[in-house]
């Protein structure tokens, strides 16, 4: 074990989750790494139970494993991502706001991870297991076609039943954009380990097979990690516009949803609606990205409103009766998920709004299309946001 040393007492840059929502992708490195507390990670005990073969391999970790936690270039591609600070919070690797206990989607994070001892995060985190499902769905999965949402599909039906009706919804160019799912079981697939290893770590061919092997031989033995299938690893949803990504050519505009996020909004009651919520939401960062709303400024301001707004055009479909159609008790319901992605970050350019910020900009939303059900009528994306312009100082206002 002589290469898994104590990292206590080391300030550590961790950038193995996705950082920020809201943003275009770009190298960028300005933007401040997480600061995890070290005191989190930790050496293999004499105790822990792994069979001679993993800890063997651990204990062939190259040298200069610990490299793999900091900010690196190609981690610090900016893409959407709307849950990751909640999932850092949740492994008590960066501070929690006061607010983000209240939630139960915070609450059912926090125990799918309370057996996660140092250990156990620390070899998910140092292997990129974190991150490699995401980033191969963002870099790989370019097509809507054979995508399946949930586990055991259990969501697919309606997560691609909900964007065919977003895009004859909104009155925007929606065609070239693909819905993606996330899986843990890209955790099993060991060519695609190595070319994520090699894209994002920069690792020799040798030094690739490793990790994946070390990721392979993780999932399947430590039951912490359900082999590949705990929702930590795929807790991720997010909107993407296109962009060059060389040598591998053009990646299209996506809405990427995680298995991971689902589970939890169906552990905690909202099966029902969620899956519509977080795919109308994404969508609504389309809607931002494709009118040009968005000028490129990263604070916390700016991501509050285009966060809100997104809410606001998710209600908008999801109660219209040419949208979702939903009735008042599953309007309640989701606003319920809004709340429940709420945070308390005010100063964190990553801010989403406080829970009830985002209530309001949703219950706005619904207003707005209750208003229009006898007539019918859908308002063009661009009069929508108008509205919700002028409305934005009272939405604060909560
Ligand atoms: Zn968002």
């Amino acid at each position: 074990m002589k290469q898994l040393k104590i990292l206590t007492g080391i300030t550590i840059t961790f950038a193995i989750l996705f950082t920020a929502c809201k943003k275009d992708i770009s190298t960028d490195t300005s933007v401040a790494p997480q600061v995890v507390k070290a005191d989190r990670l930790a050496v293999v005990s004499p105790s822990t139970k792994i069979s001679p073969a993993l800890r063997d391999k651990l204990a062939k970790m190259p040298a200069g494993y610990e490299k793999r936690l900091a900010n690196n270039p190609v981690l610090s591609l900016k893409i959407q991502s709307e849950y990751h600070e909640m999932a850092l919070k949740a492994m008590n690797v960066v501070e929690s706001t006061p607010c983000d206990g209240n939630t139960l989607l915070y609450q059912w994070l926090d125990k799918q991870i309370a057996d996660w001892d140092g250990e156990t995060l620390f070899w998910a985190a140092i292997s990129g297991m974190l991150s490699f499902p995401s980033y191969d769905a963002l870099f790989f999965e370019n097509s809507s076609a054979n995508q399946f949402f949930g586990v055991n599909q259990e969501y697919t039906h309606r997560v691609t039943k909900t964007f065919g009706d977003l895009q004859r919804f909104w009155n925007i160019q929606s065609n070239s954009i693909v819905l993606d799912a996330v899986h843990g079981n890209m955790l099993h697939d060991r060519n695609k380990l190595i070319r994520m290893d090699m894209i994002l770590f920069g690792d020799s061919q040798e030094a690739a097979e490793y990790w994946a092997d070390l990721i392979m031989m993780l999932v399947e033995e430590v039951p912490q990690y359900r082999n590949g299938n705990h929702p930590i690893f795929t807790f991720n949803a997010y909107a993407q516009s296109t962009f060059d990504f060389p040598p591998y050519g053009k990646i299209p505009d996506k809405i990427v949803i995680g298995d991971g996020i689902m589970e939890a909004f169906s552990a905690i009651g909202y099966a029902d609606v969620a899956p519509q919520a977080i795919a109308a939401h994404e969508f609504g960062h389309h809607i931002q990205y494709q009118l040009h709303l968005l000028d490129g400024q990263i604070s916390p301001e700016a991501t509050r409103k285009s966060e809100l707004m997104a809410d606001a055009y998710a209600a908008y479909f999801l109660s219209h009766s040419r949208g979702a159609s939903m009735q008042w008790k599953r309007v309640k319901q989701f606003l319920q998920v809004f709340f429940n992605i709420g945070d308390c970050a005010f100063s964190d350019d990553s801010h989403h709004g406080t829970p009830t910020q985002r209530i309001a900009a949703a219950e706005w939303g619904y207003q707005v299309a209750e208003n229009a059900r006898k007539q019918g009528h859908i308002l063009p994306a661009q009069k929508f946001t108008a509205l919700f312009n002028a409305q934005l100082p009272m939405i604060l206002k909560q």
